[in-house]
């Protein structure tokens, strides 16, 4: 038999559930992995609590009543608030917090079955494009320790590639899920907006914040998607108030006929030439499943940019007013009055980023600039789904590059916050919109390292069970889902995180 970390969610529940091994022994493997951890993964653990669910798993499994995820231990993204682990969303404003309930898409898994094995690095605030925002460091990349494994939700994805957790959940609010995914060789899928529950999501920016799952196939997201969704109206009013779907059943549906869109703006000077040869090379793939292929445009892809960067920093300093070291977390040790310790709080919470943010945010909501650049953003955010309709009269789902490069360095771009900005320049349309959309592991280039890449794929409303299923047609006949990072990389943490 495999290590127990290669398997996948799939062939794990049929084990756990034949007993060929047990939810106990399953916990302790990934365990020891966490607990040696050198990447930055995970911002807490508890071997105790874990091996408390573990054991009441093998309970259910042992009167086979468990549920469909049974004995799966997973681990989620610090920005899903848990009542048995400090939830802190990458930020020294909310450390050591712990809440009194777990988010909606914890309590559904947990349901399912999984089994918690706690929080994982992300981006304070989930902004940022390389984990580098987090106020407790780093992440690496698995597969070069020397570069970023991508944001916000890089703990997660760095965590599936080194095999530390089955699976994880991410969320994506401009491509947190889709990127590092990419960066990191796993396969991740942000649903149309409103699928899964935002209800104990820390707010990022409440239009755009959506969860997912990052495994190491599309059949495990499937798995874990079907888990996660379902209407949550009476607690998240963004919630989708339609019936919970199998995502499994439509897996291996033949695709011949199938009309894939490729976006002209997608495959300009800008894109990385290993890049463009992974995404051909995968185009001939899917040509050989008999899907065809259609030219077709998305004429406001570059005005995404900055029609995001305003009105997501616009809705998170309407968000991230709440901590004001009154209700949550942090308070400033010496004040001298209230609107002090409001100032001080805050000021020394909050990192760079997220305060630059704030105050940009601020700036475009105040009453002189309302107009001017929230307003025509909220303009442009409209054309740009409109685009995608006109798009989508011509094609089934659209195919591009998740990203304009692979992976870069660690400090590379953190002297220069606006080459990052536009690393989001193919994430940003499918969010600004609402669409569902996949990151797909489809080539290496090297680097001199060899570097994951990722294929994007974009679907219109409610079309996930397509692109999961086109996923896992295309994960069939290629084994770029299946590659991992020597263990060696794993061990080994250089470059100067932490
Ligand atoms: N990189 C984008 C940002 O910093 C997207 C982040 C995200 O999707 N959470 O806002």
């Amino acid at each position: 038999m495999s290590f127990i970390h290669d398997l996948s969610v799939t062939e794990m529940v049929r084990a756990l559930k034949t007993k060929t091994i047990g939810a106990v022994e399953v916990a302790e493997h990934f365990l020891n992995r966490v607990e040696h951890e050198k990447l930055g993964t995970f911002l807490s653990h508890n071997r105790e609590t874990t091996l408390k669910f573990a054991r009441n798993s093998q309970i259910k499994l042992d009167s086979n009543n468990g549920g469909p995820l049974e004995g799966v231990p997973i681990a989620h993204k610090d920005v899903f608030v848990t009542k048995d682990f400090p939830s802190t969303a990458g930020s020294k404003i909310l450390e050591g917090y712990m809440s009194s309930f777990d988010a909606t898409v914890v309590q559904r898994l947990a349901d399912a079955g999984c089994i918690n094995l706690g929080k994982l690095n992300c981006d304070e605030f989930a902004m940022g494009s390389s984990n580098e925002n987090s106020a407790y460091g780093n992440v690496l990349n698995p597969w070069d320790t020397s570069k970023v494994p991508g944001g916000s939700s890089g703990g997660s994805a760095a965590a599936v590639s080194a095999r530390l957790i089955p699976a994880a959940t991410g969320t994506d609010t401009g491509g947190s899920i889709r990127q590092p995914a990419s960066f990191c060789g796993v396969t991740g899928i942000k649903p149309t907006y409103g699928r899964i529950s935002r209800y104990g999501m820390i707010a990022y920016a409440s239009s755009l914040d959506q969860a997912g799952p990052i495994a190491k196939s599309a059949q495990d997201c499937a798995l874990l998607l079907s888990a996660m969704c379902a209407s949550d109206l009476d607690r998240d009013s963004t919630s989708l108030d339609i019936a919970q779907e199998d995502f499994t059943t439509d897996l291996n549906c033949t695709i011949k006929g199938l009309r894939i869109g490729i976006p002209e703006e997608f495959f300009g000077d800008g894109l990385d030439t290993g890049v463009r040869a992974a995404i051909d090379d995968a185009i001939n793939v899917l040509k050989e499943l008999g899907a065809e292929f259609v030219k077709i445009s998305l004429p406001k892809t570059e005005l995404s940019i900055p029609v995001y960067y305003i009105i997501a920093p616009a809705e998170a300093s309407s968000n991230l007013s709440r901590f004001d070291g009154v209700r949550y977390g942090y308070r400033a040790k010496e004040y001298t009055d209230l609107i002090d310790m409001y100032k001080k709080t805050r000021s020394q919470g909050f990192g760079e980023e997220v305060k630059k943010r704030i105050m940009t945010g601020a700036y475009v909501l105040s009453h002189g600039y309302y107009d001017a650049y929230y307003l025509q953003a909220q303009k442009i955010r409209r054309m740009i789904a409109e685009d995608f309709k006109v798009a989508f009269m011509k094609c089934d789902l659209i195919l591009g590059p998740v990203a304009p490069t692979p992976a870069w360095g660690l400090n590379e771009k953190v002297s220069d916050p606006l080459s990052s900005y536009l690393a989001d320049i193919f994430t940003l349309p499918a969010s600004l919109a609402g669409l569902p959309a996949m990151s797909v592991p489809c080539g290496m280039s090297l680097n001199p390292k060899p570097l994951p890449i990722g294929m994007q794929l974009i679907g219109n409303y409610l079309q996930e069970s397509k692109l999961l299923n086109v996923a896992h047609m295309f994960q069939s006949l290629t084994q770029w889902h299946s590659m991992i990072p020597t263990e060696s990389m794993i061990e080994t943490k250089t470059g100067d995180a932490r």
